[in-house]
């Protein structure tokens, strides 16, 4: 069976996030699960991502891994992006080691890239026209992330309570709660209401 890279899936709102959020429910590890465990799914992944991130990227082809030591690559860059943005919404700033992780996985990611490639960071809605990019996954979310150190935008960055997931929040007020409110939203929603009928004071299952 093909796991569906959906809507949902790419909740995150920019690559880099998506890619992080390849693994689910991060803070609880006996719950915790890895899409790309399944090697096949960075080459699905890498193709909704360019459907699903048109805002981000514009027109794009995100080539996806294709010896081992890339798959490798990728896979570090994604947990280097979940640690470094992880600690800083958990109030832990944008730690030294964390960084430093980040940037040296990405500055191996870049230089493997052609030298012919431009890099200039995706312009947001402003690239939906024109000529399909092509660049590796691994450098896209590299570059996904780069963005998303600015203080505006690191500020915006949140983790879903019921999944785990890291998201964008783009909304006027920064009110999103959930990183989907149709998924996690209503699945806490239900949880409430089942622990209202069995009578149960909420506190004792928080
Ligand atoms: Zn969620």
């Amino acid at each position: 069976m093909t796991f569906d890279w959906n809507a949902h899936r790419f909740s995150g709102g920019v690559l880099a996030l998506d890619l992080a959020n390849t693994v689910i429910f991060r803070e609880t590890p006996d719950r915790a699960m890895d899409r790309f465990s399944d090697r096949g799914e960075l080459e699905r992944f890498a193709a909704a991502a360019a459907h699903f991130r048109k805002q981000e990227w514009g027109k794009v082809k995100f080539q996806p891994p294709r010896e081992q030591a890339e798959v490798d690559r990728i896979v570090d860059v994604r947990e280097a992006i979940n640690a470094l943005f992880r600690t800083a919404v958990r109030g832990g700033g944008l730690r030294p080691d964390a960084l430093a992780t980040f940037l040296k996985l990405g500055s191996v990611l870049v230089f493997d890239e052609s030298m012919t490639q431009n890099l200039a960071w995706p312009n947001p809605g402003s690239a939906v026209q024109g000529e399909e990019r092509k660049l590796s996954l691994g450098t896209a979310a590299f570059l996904s992330a780069m963005r998303l150190l600015e203080p505006a935008r690191l500020e915006r960055i949140k983790i879903c309570p019921n999944c785990h997931w890291l998201y964008f929040d783009e909304s006027r007020n920064r009110s999103r709660r959930w990183c989907d409110m149709t998924v996690c939203g209503n699945r806490a929603k239900a949880q409430r209401h089942y622990r209202r009928n069995r009578g149960q004071p909420e506190h004792d299952h928080a």
